[in-house]
């Protein structure tokens, strides 16, 4: 239960047809006068309506991660010790460095209707990207060729459809694309006792840890709460927060897995 759900039905157009609402402007509307925020999904007017006085601390945290994800992955890919680790520990610093740094852009910025509209999009398919792309090492590392040539067919499979619902359709609603992380990223789950076997018990506690604590980001992001302090830190930066925790255990079990 979101407050979407509260909404007054009058918002149900401005929900349908939100893109030209973007585009053209309303009539009346003054030449050279303040763009209304806008380039969110419509059923978040008041989130779009908060971005104005965006939490102080949105996007700094990308920011802050995006330097070390690119280190820790530089890291790995000297440690890596075949011409296919080198492949996928690139895979996974790349999506990483877009993960955080576009989400470091979109959020720190102010970017007109257009601008905003794009780094969205991105934003967003870059969460499969990640999955997919933290999936790869993982795969590389831990599993048997055939079993390797299935999960990543299928991570990036489910990836670049996610991709391509995310950039098509924008303003799904949020429930159900937060499902689609969450069901991408707990795919492979049934290769657990295989990346135990191969890595260790050590790399699967660490594995399945991000995985908990991505679910419980997505979990607070489908929710919007807590939303602790809304002015500093709201319940987008605690959902910003457990995917970065995510995200060291994950590459902690990488690394962990690399060595
Ligand atoms: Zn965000």
């Amino acid at each position: 239960m979101t407050a979407e759900n509260t909404r007054p039905a009058a918002r149900s157009r401005d929900r349908r047809y939100p893109s030209d609402a973007r585009r053209a402007p309303a009539a009346g509307a003054r030449p050279g006068a303040p763009t209304p925020p806008s380039g969110g999904e419509p059923e978040d007017a008041l989130e779009r309506a908060a971005a104005v006085l965006k939490p102080r601390m949105r996007g700094w945290l990308h920011a802050g991660v995006f330097p070390l994800a690119l280190a820790g992955g530089i890291v790995l890919i000297t440690l890596a010790r075949s011409a296919a680790a080198v492949a996928a520990f690139s895979v996974y610093a790349l999506s990483a460095c877009l993960l955080f740094g576009t989400g470091a852009l979109y959020h720190r910025g102010t970017w007109g209707p257009r601008g905003e509209a794009v780094l969205r999009r991105l934003d967003h398919a870059n969460i499969f990207l990640i999955i997919a792309g933290t999936y790869t090492p993982l795969a590389v590392l831990l599993l048997p060729t055939g079993q390797q040539k299935v999960l990543l067919s299928l991570v990036w499979g489910g990836a670049a459809v996610g991709m391509a619902f995310r950039v098509l359709w924008i303003n799904a609603p949020r429930w159900l694309y937060t499902v689609c992380y969450i069901a991408l990223g707990w795919a492979a789950v049934f290769y657990l006792p295989d990346f135990a076997q191969a890595g260790g018990i050590a790399v699967v506690a660490l594995v399945v840890a991000g995985g908990l604590l991505y679910t419980a980001g997505a979990t607070v992001y489908g929710l919007k709460r807590p939303d602790p302090w809304p002015r500093w830190f709201g319940f987008h930066e605690v959902f910003h927060t457990l995917t970065i925790a995510a995200f060291a255990s994950h590459y902690a079990a990488i690394l962990l897995g690399a060595t």
